[in-house]
């Protein structure tokens, strides 16, 4: 086969499942082979016609004619001492992505990004610092999960992989503002004939893009919400992320409050911890007060120094201080040490570049 007959093949990453019935009847095949087709690939990891062996052999060689399953290719595995998986992406046209894949007693989470880059430029995240490059596809943002599912590069053949168990999506880029794509990648996350996954196990971030927390809340997709509030007055939090000048704190309070959440469920606030900014006890009692009468637990995340930034991480006593603070006020509020820091894989560090040299050896599994 030579490079452009596989250019001309389609993707069958990019269809939903509709649309891929609508290829398989187009090609005089029976209905029911997309169902086997979405299976194998989303259940059961495949990465070629040839393995789907109740799929008639004549079907298989018409739709490796046409077709092929090809998924963002992996440029770099990173593995941290502390487990965690750094994956660096190539998408078709160069731009680079990464996800971030992180084992926990009986869980396994992959952080997905949702954009190559971020328009929001928050002064604090080195993602902001290199500006927007361009949305992600859904099949881009899916692939991620498949690729991180199939423990392998995404040429590889070897076994079924590993089941992810949740997915955040707090990689790279702000995903509401990309929502379309974002809302069909997590349509098919969830969907019972692709990824199958419960809404419950996905959480969305978002730093406080208003009309998208209404639309995603409209949507029905029934995923976690999660805010990166990082401050708790308008006055820091537009020194620190300009996109509180367009959504201040009051519309971010009103539409957190009106987003549907179902019984139980809860908005899970993110505070980033920069030193001598948002981290003393008053910010926590301001912070409180900002929160009251929402359905929340507060994740405070003490900041990941970086080459170039201009802020500091506060030292543990007032981490500690600050949680007491909101304990007090009788808020859930749990302290996250961000994994991977080695790897340049933490809360804030991803940037789609190659972190390789890093490294003083190779890590195993590229
Ligand atoms: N754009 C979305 C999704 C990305 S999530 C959002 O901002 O919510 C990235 C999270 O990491 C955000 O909560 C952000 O506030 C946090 N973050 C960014 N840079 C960080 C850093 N250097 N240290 C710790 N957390 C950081
Ligand atoms: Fe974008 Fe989120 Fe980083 Fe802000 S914190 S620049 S919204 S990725």
């Amino acid at each position: 086969m030579d490079i452009k007959e596989k250019d001309n093949k389609i993707n069958l990453l990019e269809f939903g499942a509709d649309e891929l019935k609508s290829i398989v009847e187009g090609l005089g095949m029976k209905p029911y082979r997309a169902a086997q087709i979405c299976r194998w690939i989303y259940s059961e990891g495949a990465d070629s016609f040839s393995a789907m062996t109740d799929i008639s052999k004549a079907d298989r060689e018409k739709l490796s004619e046409i077709a092929e399953i090809r998924p963002p290719e992996l440029l770099e595995r990173l593995v941290s001492h502390d487990g965690t998986e750094k994956h660096l992406f190539s998408l078709h046209d160069g731009e680079k992505v990464e996800s971030v894949l992180i084992p926990d007693e009986g869980r396994l989470t992959l952080c997905i990004s949702s954009q190559a880059g971020c328009a929001l430029g928050c002064r604090f995240c080195l993602t902001g610092a290199g500006g927007i490059r361009r949305n992600l596809l859904p099949h881009e943002i899916t692939g991620q999960v498949l690729v991180a599912g199939a423990g392998r590069p995404a040429s590889g053949t070897a076994g079924k992989g590993r089941k992810i168990t949740n997915i955040v999506m707090m990689g790279m880029g702000e995903p509401l503002m990309n929502a379309g794509n974002v809302f069909e990648a997590l349509g098919r996350l969830i969907s019972p004939k692709m990824f199958n996954m419960s809404p419950r196990r996905i959480t969305l971030s978002t730093a406080g893009v208003v009309p998208g927390i209404k639309a995603l809340g409209e949507s029905g997709l029934g995923v976690n919400l999660a805010v990166s509030v990082n401050a708790p007055s308008d006055e820091v939090r537009d020194y620190i992320m300009p996109i509180n000048k367009k959504y201040p704190l009051k519309a971010l309070m009103k539409a957190l409050k009106d987003y549907p959440l179902a019984p139980r469920r809860r908005i899970t606030v993110e505070y980033v911890m920069l030193r001598g900014i948002n981290d003393r006890p008053e910010h926590a009692a301001q912070l409180g007060k900002l929160l009251r009468g929402l359905r929340c637990k507060i994740n405070l995340i003490p900041f990941n120094e970086h080459g170039g930034s201009e802020f500091g991480r506060p030292d543990e006593a007032s981490v500690h201080a600050f949680q007491e603070r909101l304990h007090s006020m009788n808020y859930t509020a749990f302290i996250r040490e961000s994994r991977g820091v080695d790897i340049l894989a933490a809360c804030g560090q991803l940037r789609g570049f190659s972190a390789r040299k890093t490294l003083t050896e190779a890590p195993p599994g590229v």
